[in-house]
């Protein structure tokens, strides 16, 4: 059958484990990702070699940055669910992206804020949409949706692991421009992989507007979406470089969002805004696992920097590079094991439903912390410690970030009514933006004040950090599993 003659109902009725339509979504999200990590790697070494930040800046306006591109991962998902629909939606991201790639390769020191905006926008139109797409290919009660999610999952890893090594390599040893350049290339090559298999959605990520609105009109909205988004560019400049901006802009879109889900609640039924209710709870919840999980980017990989030996069961390996990479690589090889795990212990009826999955995240992330901390019994006499053990730590906090983050995913599709499913993937994102908010304030809390600390000294303050934080996780999973039955009672049906 061609794909563009598929109905909804048969694109959902595949048989086997799979939708085929997801190895396109797949390969579309993996080149984004390729780009997002790849920028994200670049970013601080860029500004502090390139552009003359120092390092607390740097930090700052890394964390500005990143806060805001999850940020408007929210402003896509509601311009998709009313205007564009999650297909134009994605291509518009895609070609904003482009179009930032292409910004800043010109001229990388001088365009570098204007060209991250152009990122910051695209990556909203793009980011929730492509998630949203794939829940689209599933029955709302299909026990294979959660494997699907995880091997999407496994897709974004590994567009993370490539495009965090090739392009901060690029960048780094031969030519910044090339590299920046190379996001322009790349996500051109995404946006062809989804133009050419687009057609087998079938009506899946097609325009949300009415019907009976004319074609005319709603060609003016999306125009004006366009042009809406393309004018914003400046104002978000002004929020990027000016970061006591960006806590003012935190505080004001978090509770908006509420506001405006409110009032969007107005229009379904009882059984409808109960499942909301419950995904508000995942997506709070959601906020204080980034916070602990993006210590990655932080405080660990400083850590990694003084603390740790460089060799991994006696292979010679720099512990930056383990920090960097290695759950990327266990996500890519356990995010399709773990899935198919799912459907294997659904047939049995075994499946733990989604709240405990979610609490089972809780309890990784706080053994993997207890992991992280223990390395202060393997330190040696200068405050170096083991890779080994550093590398277990990720090992384990793998396994709860796909109890939680790709289920997060399906979550959001399962229980959103379809006129806010961009909406509230959005919102799922925009608790990344406040986790890695938070996870920054964390990290700094966690770090020594004092400039002339020892490396011991920063040992036993990171590796206490460490310890407060995975009591703080077992707590939330314990928790997660003791409101279960009441948030599932607010799910009605859904697992
Ligand atoms: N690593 C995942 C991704 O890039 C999840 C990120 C997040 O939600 N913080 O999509």
């Amino acid at each position: 059958m061609t794909g563009n003659t598929q109905t909804l109902q048969e694109i959902r009725d595949f048989q086997g484990k799979y939708p085929r339509q997801l190895w396109s979504l797949f390969f579309t999200e993996m080149w984004e990702r390729f780009c997002f990590y790849g920028m994200r790697g670049m970013l601080v070494v860029f500004m502090v070699s390139q552009m003359g930040l120092d390092d607390p800046t740097a930090n700052l306006q890394y964390g500005a940055i990143q806060a805001f591109v999850y940020a408007f991962t929210f402003i896509g998902g509601v311009f998709a669910d009313k205007i564009l629909g999650f297909r134009k939606s994605l291509l518009w991201g895609a070609l904003l992206m482009i179009a930032g790639g292409a910004v800043i390769a010109f001229s990388p020191t001088s365009l570098f804020y204007i060209g991250t905006c152009f990122f910051i926008i695209g990556t909203g139109f793009f980011k929730p949409n492509i998630s949203t797409m794939v829940g689209a290919l599933y029955h709302t009660d299909d026990s294979r949706r959660d494997a699907g999610f995880s091997l999407f999952y496994a897709g974004i890893n590994l567009g993370a692991l490539l495009g965090g090594v090739i392009m901060v390599y690029v960048g780094k040893y031969h030519s910044w421009a090339i590299a920046f350049g190379l996001v322009s290339v790349v996500m051109t090559i995404s946006l062809i992989n989804f133009l050419l298999t687009q057609k087998s959605l079938g009506p899946i990520g097609l325009s949300p507007m009415h019907p009976d609105i004319p074609a005319s009109r709603r060609r003016g909205y999306e125009i004006a979406t366009y042009i809406g988004s393309l004018i914003a560019i400046p104002f978000i400049l002004i929020l990027v470089t000016n970061t006591e901006y960006t806590d003012l802009f935190m505080y004001i879109i978090g509770p908006a969002t509420l506001v405006y889900l409110g009032w969007e609640m107005r229009k379904f039924n009882m059984q409808e805004n109960k499942r909301l209710m419950a995904a508000l709870v995942f997506i709070f919840f959601s906020i204080l696992f980034w916070a602990f999980f993006e210590q990655s980017g932080g405080s660990l990989s400083l850590f990694a920097l003084n603390n740790l030996q460089h060799s991994v069961l006696g292979i010679p390996m720099d512990p930056n590079v383990v920090n960097n990479s290695s759950n990327s690589l266990f996500v890519i090889i356990f995010a399709p094991i773990i899935g198919l795990l799912w459907v294997w212990l659904s047939k049995r009826k075994l499946e733990p439903n989604s709240v405990v999955k979610f609490g089972l995240g809780f309890l990784l992330l706080g053994a993997a912390f207890y992991v992280f901390y223990s390395t202060i019994f393997f330190a040696d006499a200068d405050g170096v410690t083991s890779l080994d053990v550093f590398t277990l730590g990720y090992f384990v906090i793998t396994f709860g970030e796909l109890c939680l983050s790709p289920i997060g995913l399906s979550l959001m599709t399962k229980l959103s009514p379809q006129s806010v499913q961009g909406l509230m993937m959005g919102m799922w994102f925009l608790a990344s933006a406040y986790g890695q908010y938070v996870a920054g304030l964390l990290g700094a809390g966690m770090s020594s004040a004092d400039p002339n600390a020892t490396n011991t000294e920063k040992l036993v303050s990171y590796t206490d950090g460490y310890a407060q934080l995975g009591l703080y996780a077992l707590v939330a999973g314990v928790v997660l599993v003791a409101i279960s039955p009441f948030v599932r009672r607010l799910m009605k049906g859904v697992h």
